[in-house]
Parts: structure tokens; C-alpha cells; sequence
């Protein structure tokens, strides 16, 4: 341990938990992070484990991946493993690489504030360049909250802690390091980062670290679009987003990530939108639990649904005729959800398949029944019917309809083609299946799936 204490920030103190007193094991630690580790050490650097992973273990999780801490430089790192790359430009990172497993390798960096010119920060606050390197203290106090800042040393097996982040895992709280404000100021994606985090590990947000969110949450909007879309699937699609949803609400985050939406949900006085949206999310966390895919496509097409609802009754109550509302209501929150969130086309796409194909529940004529079965997106998008339904049981008929076409197709049409030919005497169904107008919409109440 070479402990720079020129550089030591006042508001660091060592506290060394040995191996006794924490359980760290390097049974949960992946080999290929215990190799660079050994390899490292081995070679007269210091060399930790640190980071989500180091705070995963002590609450009993099982880190997916592994970051690992060093005074080395990178191309001294680039030395010792003959499968390692430098990556980044502004701050230089070595990834050994081993197969599909990555085990990334910082140098130790500081966050300069004396004026040596090597850090940047905009007008507002707001972090732009850091790229120097320091000490192990420095590499704490940079990092965003005190859970995060634990290392791991793999030489004594010991946790080392320079912001009291041990305590604060065992009292299970998200505490930033430093000044809130100043923290966030520079980095928005930190109120981002302090709920989701409290959401995936069932800590609460220390109260100093989330009394400023509320009013700085509108700086959200000037964050990287990219890297918005990546916090979001962190948020959403890793087995907490119910968690996540209402923390995000709690401290006025929803408005700033999702402002159509955040408002569509105000609005809507029975609450049936706020439901869909907290149910479809816990179906999600179950789907992660069984380790089912989940699909982006799907998890906006229920984010964004209250701010499509909305536009499209908007769009109908100035009289625009309603598949042409639609396709106007999808394209426009689509459009204005961009500029916030960089949704790929690749799922913007579906999502709005999703929505479009609502509307066609409701048509019961055999070509089309048969069409919609085979959409691409039919099952999404009846899985979302289904959600829809779970709000506000408006849909059950159609729900029940679907079903039963999905498993007996033919015989439930047959069924219903009887029915409605007894019901319709002399009008007979031809041609292209298009039913007369009339009859149509007495057959969309019927109880057609008995
Ligand atoms: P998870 O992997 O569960 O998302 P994590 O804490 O590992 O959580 P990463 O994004 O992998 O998150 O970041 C690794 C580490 O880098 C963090 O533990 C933290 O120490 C540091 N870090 C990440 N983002 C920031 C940030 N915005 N500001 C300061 N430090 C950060
Ligand atoms: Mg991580």
C-alpha cells in the first residue's frame, strides 16, 4: 500500500476492515478478476476490487461484473496482459479480456480542483473533463457515493474505506461523497444513479444526499440522451424497476425522464394509467426473476402509453379522425421523448407497432383475426392488452377473445361465425370479411369467446 499523502483529501480517514470482520470471499469474486489481481499484486502494484461489485458482496449479491483499481498506468497494465486493450480517449482504461468476460482496469484518478487546469467544469457545474491520475484517496472521493468507494485488496484480503462507506452499507444507506449539490451539479446522472441504486439494493437515500434532488432534477434534461437510455434500462429492466418507478416519483425524477408521461399520469384522476404502468413494471421484475427476456420496445411502449393516451384524445377532440390520430399521437411522443431519451429506432419501431395494434383487438372478422395472429408483434402487443386490461377491466372481453383465438383459432371462429350468421339472418358475411358497419359494432360487445 503506497499511501500518497500529499494529495490525501481532509475528508478521507483509512479505516482497514480485515478479512474477519467483512465477508468478502473470493468465492464470489470471478477468477478472471482474482488472476489480474494476483497478477498485479505479484508485480509490485497495488491492485483492488472496487466498486459495485465490492459493495454487491457485502449485501449478499452476486456481481455480474468486475472492476478493478490500480496504481499501474494503463500501458503498464498493457504490459503484463498479453490480453489487454487500452480503451477511451479522455480517460484511459485497460480491459483484459478473457472471452466473453471483461475485467476493466482503472488507474488510480483524481478529480484535481487545485486549479491545475487538468479538470473542467462548465458554467453550471457540470463535469466536463477529469482526466488525471492520483492517489487511492483521490480515486475515492471522486466516486459518487460511499458504498461505491469500498476497495477490496486482494494482497491482506482486507476492505479499505475512505468515506465511511462500510458503515453506510451495514445502515443500508446511498450517501454521496462530498457536497450533494456539487456532486450533482456535475454529474445529473448521480440522482439517477442514487435511486436506482437504493431501488436494486433496498437502501434508503441519506437525507442530505436526497434533499436537493427535488429542484435540481430539471438538469436531467441537459444529460446525454444516450446515456439517459442506458440509466433507463438499468432502472427498468433489472428486476427492480417497481422500486425504481417510485423513487423516481418520489423525488420528482419521473418529470425530468419522462415529462409527457410524468403528466399524462397527473392527470388522469381514476389513477387506471399510474396502475397499467406500476403493474406492467412488476410483471417485468417477475419476467428478470425468471430470467425471461425482456424487451425495451415493451418497457417504453409502458412508459410512454399515459403521454400517448393523452395526445391521441387531444388529437380526437380536434376531430382527427382516429387511426390518423394514432399513427400522429405515436410519431409525436415518439419525436418529443427523444430529446430526453435516445430511444434506437430498433425499438421505437415496436413500441408503437404495440400501440397501433391496440385499436385492432377489436375487429373480430376472420382475415383479420388471422392477419393480427400473425403480426410479428401480435404477442407484445396482447401482452399489453392483457396490462391494460389489469388497470381497468374495460378489456376483459376482448382479452378473453384473444386468448381463445390464440389457442383454437379455428374452432372459436367457427363459433363465432355461427352465432353471428344466426344472429344476422339474411345478411351473409362475403367477400373480403368486411362486415356491414351495423353489425359490426353489436358483434364487439357480444360475448363471442363462449
Ligand atoms: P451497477 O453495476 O449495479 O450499475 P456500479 O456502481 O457498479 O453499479 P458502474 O456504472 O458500473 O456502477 O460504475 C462503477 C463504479 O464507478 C461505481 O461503483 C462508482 O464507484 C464509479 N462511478 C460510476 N458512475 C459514477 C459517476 N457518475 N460519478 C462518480 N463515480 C461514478
Ligand atoms: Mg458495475
Amino acid at each position: 500500500m503506497q499511501a500518497d499523502n500529499s494529495s490525501l483529501t481532509p475528508q478521507t480517514s483509512l479505516r482497514v476492515i480485515p478479512r474477519d470482520q467483512h465477508n468478502v470471499s473470493r468465492k464470489e469474486i470471478s477468477p478472471n478478476a482474482l488472476r489480474v489481481l494476483y497478477r498485479l499484486r505479484d508485480s509490485g502494484f497495488g491492485a483492488y476490487l472496487v466498486g459495485g461489485a465490492v459493495r454487491d458482496i457485502l449485501v449478499g449479491g452476486h456481481p455480474k461484473d468486475f472492476d478493478v483499481a490500480t496504481d499501474a498506468t494503463p500501458e503498464q497494465v498493457k504490459g503484463l496482459f498479453r490480453n489487454c486493450r487500452l480503451i477511451g480517449r479522455r480517460f484511459r482504461l485497460a480491459h483484459v479480456v478473457y472471452g466473453r468476460e471483461i475485467i476493466e482496469v482503472a488507474t488510480f484518478r483524481a478529480n484535481s480542483d487545485d486549479g491545475s487546469g487538468d479538470r473542467e467544469t462548465d458554467t453550471g457545474g457540470r463535469l466536463v473533463r477529469d482526466n488525471v491520475y492520483g492517489s487511492i484517496e483521490d480515486d475515492a472521493v471522486r466516486r459518487d457515493f460511499t458504498a461505491n468507494a469500498l476497495y477490496y485488496a486482494v494482497e491482506d484480503f482486507s476492505v479499505r474505506d475512505y468515506t465511511g462507506g462500510f458503515e453506510d452499507v451495514q445502515n443500508r444507506l446511498m450517501r454521496l461523497i462530498g457536497d450533494p449539490e456539487t456532486r450533482y451539479r456535475e454529474d445529473p446522472v448521480r440522482m439517477l444513479r442514487a435511486v436506482r441504486l437504493a431501488a436494486k439494493l433496498g437502501f434508503e437515500i441519506e437525507a442530505a444526499t436526497a434533499a436537493p434532488i427535488p429542484h435540481l432534477a430539471p438538469l436531467l434534461a441537459d444529460a446525454a440522451p444516450a446515456r439517459l437510455f442506458e440509466e433507463c434500462l438499468k432502472l427498468f429492466l433489472s428486476g427492480h424497476a417497481v422500486e425504481s418507478f417510485l423513487g423516481l416519483e418520489r423525488y420528482g425524477l419521473l418529470s425530468a425522464l419522462l415529462p409527457e408521461s410524468a403528466a399524462a399520469l397527473k392527470s388522469n384522476r381514476s389513477g387506471a394509467l399510474r396502475r397499467m404502468v406500476l403493474e406492467g413494471l412488476k410483471g417485468t421484475d417477475a419476467r428478470v426473476a425468471a430470467d425471461e427476456p425482456v424487451s425495451p420496445a415493451f418497457l417504453f411502449a409502458l412508459l410512454l402509453w399515459p403521454a400517448y393516451c393523452r395526445d391521441l384524445m387531444g388529437l380526437q377532440a380536434q376531430g382527427v379522425h382516429t387511426a390518423e390520430a394514432q399513427r400522429r399521437a405515436a410519431d409525436r411522443v415518439t419525436l418529443h421523448q427523444l430529446s430526453t431519451i435516445a430511444l434506437p429506432r430498433r425499438f421505437s419501431l415496436p413500441m408503437q407497432e404495440i400501440w397501433l395494434l391496440q385499436s385492432r383487438f377489436q375487429q373480430r372478422q376472420r382475415k383479420r383475426v388471422f392477419r393480427l395472429l400473425s403480426h410479428p408483434r401480435f404477442r407484445a402487443a396482447f401482452d399489453f392488452l392483457a396490462l391494460r386490461m389489469a388497470a381497468s377491466d374495460e378489456h376483459a372481453s376482448d382479452v378473453e377473445f384473444w386468448r381463445e383465438a390464440q389457442a383454437h383459432p379455428n374452432e372459436l371462429l367457427a363459433q363465432q361465425e355461427a352465432q353471428s350468421q344466426a344472429s344476422a339472418g339474411e345478411e351473409g358475411e362475403e367477400g373480403d370479411g368486411r362486415a356491414p358497419r351495423k353489425r359490426r359494432r353489436r358483434r364487439r360487445g357480444a360475448p363471442v369467446a363462449e
